[in-house]
């Protein structure tokens, strides 16, 4: 592993033909999004498994929409970082394929990203338990919850929860994405947690060069990180695009 800076980051990013950006937690903070299990996170004040576990909101869903309205409020002010828009212009320059999120708080698609592979849902979109109806924020009246479809089935955010399966779908994009990458960005995570913690080793297997970005270094760090730059996102992603297109 060696360390990396903007400068450094530009020069891999020009000699690489198909980027994949992984992401996580650590990208939305600048956006206003505590990570789950960081100081100011839901998870000090919630426990997952009593709240964000499928089992729990089936059994108690108004207990477990407290956690959820909270959840949403900080979500729906967040705004796109320059994280974000890196990524999306580093697509719209082809650089960039695409874009595995294990986030649910749609800034990539806010910021312009048009290939999002998201393995935990997207929280601005809710379904049907029973009949699977989707249903868009706007079609809902959140001032009387529990939340029910015509069917009578229970409506959730459309977010996976503990005890849910990865979508099947977002599960075979991101190994696609994978299979044809030679720079993975890791960018605010630790990978750390099934099976997002698979690709970043798919990835190097398949020949891609891993590039860490993470404020701490990571269990990835020593173990399979090519270059690591501890430094925000926010900050060293649009430095690099500004030196790369210059
Ligand atoms: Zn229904």
């Amino acid at each position: 592993m060696k360390r990396c800076d903007a400068k450094g980051l530009a020069a891999l990013l020009r000699s690489s033909q198909a980027v994949v950006a992984l992401t996580g937690a650590g990208i939305s903070v600048d956006s206003g999004i505590p990570s789950f299990r960081g100081a100011q996170g839901l998870w000090t004040r919630y426990d997952p498994l009593e709240y964000a576990h499928i089992r729990a909101f089936r059994q108690d869903p108004p207990k477990v929409w407290k956690m959820l309205l909270e959840l949403d409020e900080v979500i729906s002010r967040a705004q796109p970082n320059p994280a974000h828009l890196a990524l999306a212009a580093l697509e719209q320059q082809g650089k960039l394929k695409g874009v595995i999120t294990q986030n649910v708080d749609n800034l990539h698609q806010a910021a312009g990203s048009r290939t999002v592979v998201e393995f935990h849902g997207n929280a601005h979109h809710f379904v049907c338990l029973r009949c699977g109806r989707r249903y868009a924020r706007e079609e809902l009246d959140f001032s009387h919850l529990p939340l029910y479809c015509q069917c009578q089935g229970l409506i959730k955010p459309d977010v996976v929860f503990f005890g849910e399966e990865i979508p099947a779908l977002a599960n075979a994009a991101a190994w696609e994405l994978i299979e044809r990458t030679d720079l993975l960005l890791v960018i605010g995570t630790s990978a750390a947690v099934a099976p997002a913690s698979l690709l970043p080793y798919a990835a190097k297997r398949h020949g891609a060069l891993i590039v860490e970005i993470n404020l701490e270094s990571t269990n990835l760090t020593a173990n399979l990180t090519d270059y690591f730059i501890p430094q925000s996102a926010s900050l060293v992603l649009p430095q690099a695009l500004a030196l790369l297109s210059a």
